[in-house]
């Protein structure tokens, strides 16, 4: 059973929901900002893990800046009030509208991530007489030794210029009037757990940078993206991610020259740990080798587990009863819809409340109204 949440509160409220802790969130952003100021690098949280605006409040008193996937992402982002100077802006297929949002907002950069793309945003930069500042997402071919669907690093990937291809892409910059390449971009893929992937990283960023230098282009921003791993397994004892060792790694394996700026995304390891989903149980099922919970919430409520093998740590918060082992599964009308096979539970029982952890990134913002389901509402720590 555990203790940290209030469950006596809980039972007025209807199941599923997501519930933050804001503590935690407020003990990790004090951490990141810490450990990325002690060598000046800037963060711009990824938006795209988690928009939910209380969240996003948080973490704007931080002074962290935004990366957006999205014209909507950006809109978000300058609703809560974050400094367009601090927005930048990703993704392999940019409407025409969401650059001109982000032309007219004057944000800090689009990261560019073909040729096609660079000539749509000189296009419609030159229309608004205006010059965008552009970086150029580049595929650096370093393996993230992570889920397929979440490797974007590689070359076989959608994502990014590949090297073989730069040369054509400076050569076209060279010629435009109305972007500026300031940055190198990198994003290698998302829930690393080991770091050398990140030393790899540094190592072909370093590389690519004196190929740029030999063509007689200064980058003055490298952006190493983001793809910090969080611990699944161990939600309590890892709640916080180890940004120290992370920070290094960068400190020590990018060669910075004179007073070019180091920029981060990150997504995941800032809020995957303060959320969980909350759901409560349905019916206790007999099965033939493990019973089956049968719990109200659902992939429509947390869809990470149907979509990448995702596993997430589920708890009894109901119950300190002896253990068994229990498949606990949701009402959706797929048989992906499970939440984890096989997991060992207290003794369980209807109405017991179930908590889904490390549920704060990928989690709310990929919720679907599949089956007519209403979205889960949010509730936080500091609020109820
Ligand atoms: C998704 C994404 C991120 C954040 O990834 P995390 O694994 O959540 O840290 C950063 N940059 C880009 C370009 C992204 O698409």
């Amino acid at each position: 059973m555990s203790s940290t949440f209030p469950l006596k509160k809980f039972e007025a409220l209807k199941t599923p929901f997501y519930y933050y802790d804001m503590e935690l969130l407020e003990r990790t952003l004090k951490k990141i900002k810490e450990e990325s100021d002690r060598y000046n690098f800037h963060v711009h949280y990824a938006i795209k893990a988690n928009f939910n605006s209380r969240l996003l409040e948080l973490i704007k008193n931080y002074g962290f800046g935004i990366d957006c996937v999205s014209g909507y992402e950006i809109k978000r982002a300058l609703e809560v009030g974050f400094d367009p100077a601090g927005i930048v802006f990703a993704g392999v297929g940019k409407s025409d509208w969401e650059i001109e949002l982000g032309l007219d907002n004057d944000i800090a950069c689009f990261n560019v991530e073909s040729i096609p793309e660079l000539e749509v945003i000189n296009d419609l930069a030159k229309r608004r007489g205006k010059v965008a500042t552009v970086a150029v997402r580049i595929n650096p071919n370093v393996d993230a030794n992570t889920h397929s669907y979440i490797t974007t690093g590689l070359d076989e990937n959608k994502f990014g210029v590949n090297r073989i291809d730069l040369e054509d892409f400076t050569d076209k910059i060279s010629k435009m009037q109305n972007v500026s390449l300031e940055g190198l971009h990198f994003h290698i893929g998302s829930q690393i757990t080991d770091l050398s992937s990140f030393k790899d990283l540094c190592v072909k960023v370093n590389e690519i940078q004196e190929w740029f230098i030999s063509q007689k282009i200064y980058p003055k921003v490298i952006n190493v993206g983001g793809g910090l791993g969080i611990d699944y397994e161990n939600p309590d004892y890892n709640s916080i991610p180890q940004f120290e060792d992370y920070f290094k790694v960068f400190k020590k394996g990018l060669n910075i020259k004179g007073d070019q700026q180091v920029h981060f995304e990150l997504g995941r390891s800032v809020v995957g740990q303060c959320g969980s989903l909350i759901t409560r149980v349905l019916y206790v099922k007999k099965g033939v080798k493990t019973d089956f919970a049968i719990v109200d919430g659902g992939m429509t409520d947390l869809i990470r587990p149907a979509l990448y093998q995702a596993y997430h740590k589920i708890e009894n918060i109901s119950s300190s009863s002896p253990e068994k082992k229990y498949d606990i599964v949701g009402p959706i009308c797929e048989s992906s819809d499970s939440f984890g096979k096989a997991q060992s539970l207290p003794e369980t029982a209807r109405g017991d409340f179930i908590a889904v952890r490390s549920a704060g990134a990928y989690g709310e913002v990929m919720v679907s109204p599949y089956n007519l389901r209403e979205f889960p509402k949010a509730y936080y720590s500091d609020q109820l």
